[in-house]
């Protein structure tokens, strides 16, 4: 975690921590309905207020909006577990790989939180302090794949504009965490990392045309070609996620790894027969 993020985390709970009494109480007194506070009006009332914004404090409204975002991504994660062939499958092989996955360690957090610490859009949350180097910064990211101690996947609440991003999210971190289980991964190996990397964008979905168009990317092979317009977005996201990497000393470095591996790891397509 880069000590700029820690600042202005430690600065949001501390905020957070002065106003909530004080809100609770004049939110409540604003709205004179301190009698009862447990009646259906009050608690209507109340989430009226904090819909509005009127006589709620920032914090509290924000606290509010963290909840609702915690419970969507988790309701979305459990009908996915449940129901997405893609995530079934995925699950399904790295069990009878040997690595069994939890539904408790596919997990939803507020991004920002001390489980967040990767910072960026990399998919492999690699632990070091070493943050000064890393170029591009991503501009957000939606999940992580925590390898240690057991083998978790983050996903950051509040952070997904549709449940197929959720379930691409989840699809490209169990990749990770196939890889880790099958080949046993040293992530501050660049070259592991990209091939990872590669492997996760190509067989999630994270490349699809609808997702390049939604981050502005344009229409991939818009004029040579699906195929390549889709190769390029996979080699420009996994460059960004190895030179996130605090292993990765460069940009240079990172692309020099993801053009290294490059054939042998985009045509490996396990566990699926191919690209679907
Ligand atoms: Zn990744």
């Amino acid at each position: 975690m880069s000590s700029s993020s820690s600042n202005s985390n430690s600065s949001t709970d501390a905020t957070s921590l002065n106003n909530s009494p004080n809100a609770e109480t004049n939110s409540v007194n604003s709205s004179n309905t301190s009698s009862n506070p447990s009646s259906a009006f009050t608690r209507f009332l109340h989430k009226a207020q904090l819909i509005t914004g009127l006589g709620v404090a920032d914090a509290e409204r924000a606290k509010d909006l963290e909840e609702l975002n915690l419970r969507r991504c988790e309701k979305m994660k459990s009908e996915l577990i449940e129901r997405s062939p893609l995530i079934i499958f995925m699950l399904k092989h790295l069990r009878l790989s040997g690595c069994q996955v939890p539904e408790k360690n596919i997990f939803c957090v507020p991004c920002g939180s001390p489980y967040s610490s990767s910072g960026s859009s990399s998919s492999v949350a690699v632990s070091s302090s070493n943050t000064q180097n890393q170029t591009p910064v991503p501009p957000l990211h939606a999940g992580a794949y925590l390898p240690h101690p057991h083998g978790a996947i983050k996903l950051c609440a509040g952070h997904f504009f549709s449940k197929q991003h959720v379930e691409s999210t989840i699809a490209h971190e169990l990749v990770h965490m196939f890889d880790e289980c099958r080949f046993k991964v040293d992530w501050t190996n660049l070259r592991h990392h990209a091939c990872s990397e590669i492997r996760a964008n190509n067989l999630s979905g994270d490349c699809r045309w609808t997702r390049e168009l939604r981050r502005g990317e344009g229409i991939p092979g818009f004029g040579s070609g699906w195929t390549k317009g889709h190769q390029t977005c996979i080699r420009r996201r996994a460059i960004t996620s190895v030179a996130a990497n605090p292993a990765c000393p460069s940009l240079a470095h990172a692309e020099r790894a993801v053009n290294e591996v490059w054939e042998s790891c985009f045509t490996d397509t396990r566990p699926f027969d191919e690209v679907y």
